[in-house]
């Protein structure tokens, strides 16, 4: 267990706060404040307790230059909407400067300030000094609550621990909770169900859960690879030709570990990769060969639904099917049903399935969605996260 900021006396000290405001941008207009809204707990429990709140985050790719598209200024004007209070900005090309170190150093307490885009620096992403010192001499504490970025150990995610005491904000406490009890603790039996395009991808992450869960499910554009690895035709459908043999590994373990492994009986194909493409269901092993998979089958959605309804802990990564294009959206909508429908905990990780289960409209009858893609894979895989490593074990 990680230390929070609740385990540590935060009143009248500089408290460094990375977050994760990397949110989407759309002519100079955030088009989606949900990472800024995760945020806030944290930060209302900082002002609450009197501290000197300092945040910090990047956002988009600047590569290591101050770029003006990338400014964290609509990000203040946000927070300020926010939390009903003053956010000091103090925009720099460096990130820090003298200018913002004495802001910072006379930062009333209760009060707020942000940094610039720290991607603005070419040591951020390199974990490299100076610019990790220049951050240290902001603060006197180090909270780590940008999940999104607890994959990377760049200065400001994790450099920072070597400087001063480190504990995780709310948000990273509540990932670890529901994505680690989930892992590590399930309440069985244990559904885990996988999909997205490619296998490859989520290879270590299939390996993983198999060493935990009693049924994985298979969905998703990695079926058609399986199914090759079966002997089975699968027309144009997507395919990861270097995955195959892994593919046949993954079943042969699943079968030798006692892990049910449900793939796919039928599928819905088209003739192109396009919403408006003719299309038609088949059994699995009757793709024609001008068509590709595009979402799993009613006889699948059956199948699924049935394991799912008897599970007591769902974790979900990868939609079934091309869930962006409404004609192929049926296979994921229908699980993101069951899912909402039952009592098991059930735990989003990746970012797509995350986008499938908002837009239909289940993302409030969900245990847990994670916020963070690429960290929540790497988190299912059973890897260490170094912004969550470099922080203070109670
Ligand atoms: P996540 O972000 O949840 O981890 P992925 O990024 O692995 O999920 O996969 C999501 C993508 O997989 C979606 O864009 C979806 O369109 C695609 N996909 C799902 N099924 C198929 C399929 N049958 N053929 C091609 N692409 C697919
Ligand atoms: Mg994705």
């Amino acid at each position: 267990m990680k230390k929070t900021v609740r385990d540590i006396d935060v009143s009248g000290k500089r408290v460094l706060v990375r977050c994760d405001f990397n949110v989407p941008m759309k002519d100079g207009e955030i088009t989606d404040d949900i990472r800024i809204r995760s945020a806030l707990p944290t930060i209302r429990y900082l002002i609450e307790h009197d501290a000197k709140v300092i945040l910090m985050s990047h956002m988009g790719r600047p590569k290591g230059e101050p770029k003006p598209e990338f400014t964290l200024l609509p990000v203040a004007d946000r927070l300020r909407e926010l939390l009903g209070q003053e956010v000091l900005f103090v925009a720099s090309d460096q990130v820090v400067d003298e200018a913002v170190t004495a802001a910072a150093k006379a930062l009333p307490a209760g009060q707020v300030m942000l940094l610039e885009n720290t991607r603005y620096r070419k040591e951020e992403t390199k974990n490299e000094e100076p610019f990790t010192g220049q951050l240290a001499e902001l603060g006197e504490i180090f909270v780590n609550d940008a999940f999104g970025t607890a994959h990377r150990a760049h200065c400001s995610t994790a450099g920072l621990a070597k400087y001063m005491p480190a504990v995780s904000g709310f948000l990273i406490e509540k990932e670890v909770k529901f994505l680690g009890d989930a892992l590590d603790n399930p309440e069985r039996p244990f559904v885990a169900i996988m999909g997205g395009a490619k296998v490859g991808d989520k290879i270590p992450v299939i390996e993983n859960l198999m060493k935990k869960v009693n049924t994985i499910i298979i969905g998703g554009g990695m079926s058609y690879t399986f199914f090759k690895a079966m002997g089975l035709e699968i027309g144009t459908s997507i395919l990861d030709e270097e995955s195959i043999d892994l593919a046949k590994d993954l079943m042969a373990k699943a079968k030798d570990m006692g892990v049910e492994m449900l793939l796919p009986v039928d599928t819905v194909c088209a003739a192109e990769f396009s919403n408006d493409s003719r299309k038609t269901v088949v059994d699995r092993d009757q793709i024609p060969a001008d068509m590709m998979g595009m979402d799993i089958g009613p006889k699948t959605i059956d199948l699924y639904k049935k394991a799912i309804a008897q599970a007591k802990t769902v974790v979900w990564n990868g939609p079934c099917g091309v869930f962006e294009m409404p004609s192929f959206a049926e296979g994921t909508r229908a699980i993101a049903q069951a899912l909402a429908e039952s009592d098991a905990v059930t735990v989003i990780g990746g970012g797509d399935s995350a986008a499938a289960v908002e837009q239909f409209g289940y993302a409030d009858k969900m245990t847990h969605i994670s916020t963070g893609g690429g960290a929540s894979l790497e988190f299912l895989e059973g890897k260490e996260l170094p912004g969550i490593a470099c922080l203070e074990d109670k």
